[in-house]
């Protein structure tokens, strides 16, 4: 733990938030491998963007080659992979713009730490909404889009999740979505009519 550090007096969250006009949070998306997690991400977060909001999104790709080179695949990396994922969704969401990460975070423990995270900080707490992305594994495995499933039934990867490690599926998500019976519009409409029904997003404007 470092000390001698003192926090510099800044806007508070509410200032900050009415001077961006814009609530922040976080858009948690968990599930299995293929599961659709990073296609429907990416899809509701060009939505946000074409509403003239900030967001952004943390995935594999930017988090686990920078900030978190340095962790495997491990229960205990996993755990500190998604610990930090959730601090840095969490400054996002501080700072007024829309976080989404997609990430298995199979662990429920690991996801409620990053919901109290959110949700219980002094100034009031930041809206943290689990997306369940729900397939079966059979689908999730017929998809395969980077022939991992593949490659864990074959012994190649150690612990895949599904496979050779445990997906603890949410008990009581914000929002399920079942990408074998949705398409990737419908599951962004569904995300957002919750946005919407909880005063997250006000804006219907749309930025071509
Ligand atoms: P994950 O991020 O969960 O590993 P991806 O989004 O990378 O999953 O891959 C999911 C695959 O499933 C993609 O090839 C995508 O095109 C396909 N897919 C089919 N239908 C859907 C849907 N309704 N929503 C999301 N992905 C879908």
């Amino acid at each position: 733990m470092a000390t001698n550090i003192t926090w510099h007096p800044s806007l508070s969250r509410a200032e900050r938030t009415a001077l961006r006009g814009q609530q922040g949070l976080t858009i948690w998306f968990t599930g299995l491998s293929a599961s659709g997690k990073s296609t429907v991400a990416t899809a509701l977060e060009q939505h946000l963007l074409h509403m003239g909001l900030a967001a952004y999104r943390l995935d594999g790709d930017n988090v686990r080659f920078g900030l978190n080179k340095d962790l495997g695949f491990s229960e205990a990396d996993r755990n500190e992979n998604i610990r930090r994922i959730a601090e840095v969704a969490k400054l996002f969401a501080d700072s007024a713009a829309v976080a989404l990460t997609s990430f298995i975070s199979p662990y429920k423990a690991d996801r409620e730490v990053a919901r109290r995270l959110h949700e219980g900080d002094k100034e009031g707490g930041l809206p943290f909404v689990e997306v369940y992305v729900e397939v079966p594994i059979e689908v999730a495995e017929q998809r395969d889009p980077k022939g991992l499933y593949k490659k864990a039934r074959a012994g190649e990867i150690k612990d895949f999740t599904g496979v050779s490690a445990p997906y603890e599926a949410p008990d009581k998500p914000e929002i399920t979505i079942r990408t074998d019976q949705l398409s990737v519009e419908e599951c962004v409409e569904k995300i957002m009519e919750y946005l919407h029904e909880k005063g997250y997003v006000r804006q219907t404007k749309e930025i071509k």
